[in-house]
């Protein structure tokens, strides 16, 4: 299911279904029911290690609410998630040495989200750490503009 029709169907529904959050591996995580190396956490946010990092240090950082992706994230009534985000971050990038890092966030099945609860990955950056970035596209003459004409005109 497209990520559009996914949010689609998840605000036409009035909560999300009990079922998916008492099977959700990061609900379980946040319930104490499995363990997770945890590093920081507030009234609403969770951070911990990734179980299979891509990098050691790789962080996770999740909402206490469930929720499927950034598209339907709760807004926080108390804490800055760019603060909480930075804060993790320097940690990370401190304990690990690294020469930088990358905020990043999976949205949706075509984008290589696996688990179906909102989080950001904080991934420590090392040079030369063989990483290889995404390739790049050509938009052809005309197709940038079209493009740019068409997202304006939903926002
Ligand atoms: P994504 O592909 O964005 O859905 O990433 C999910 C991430 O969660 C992966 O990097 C997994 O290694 C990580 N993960 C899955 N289960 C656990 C767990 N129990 N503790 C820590 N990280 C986990
Ligand atoms: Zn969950």
């Amino acid at each position: 299911m497209s990520l559009e029709k996914d949010c689609v169907q998840q605000k036409s529904e009035s909560k999300i279904s009990e079922h998916a959050i008492k099977d959700c591996i990061f609900c379980k995580i946040i319930r104490g029911e499995i363990p997770c190396s945890k590093i920081y956490e507030d009234k609403e946010f969770l951070a911990f290690l990734d179980i299979k990092p891509i990098n050691k240090g790789h962080a996770l950082i999740i909402p206490k609410i469930h929720c499927k992706n950034l598209l339907d994230f709760p807004k926080s009534e108390e804490t800055d998630l760019v603060e909480f985000i930075k804060k993790v971050a320097a940690a990370v990038v401190k304990a690990t040495n690294a020469d930088g890092f990358n905020l990043g966030m999976n949205n949706g099945g075509a984008a290589g989200q696996i688990v179906q609860h909102a989080h950001f990955h904080i991934i420590p950056r090392f040079d030369n750490d063989g990483l290889i970035s995404w390739p790049h596209k050509e938009y052809s003459e005309g197709e940038m503009q079209e493009m740019q004409k068409k997202i304006v005109g939903l926002l």
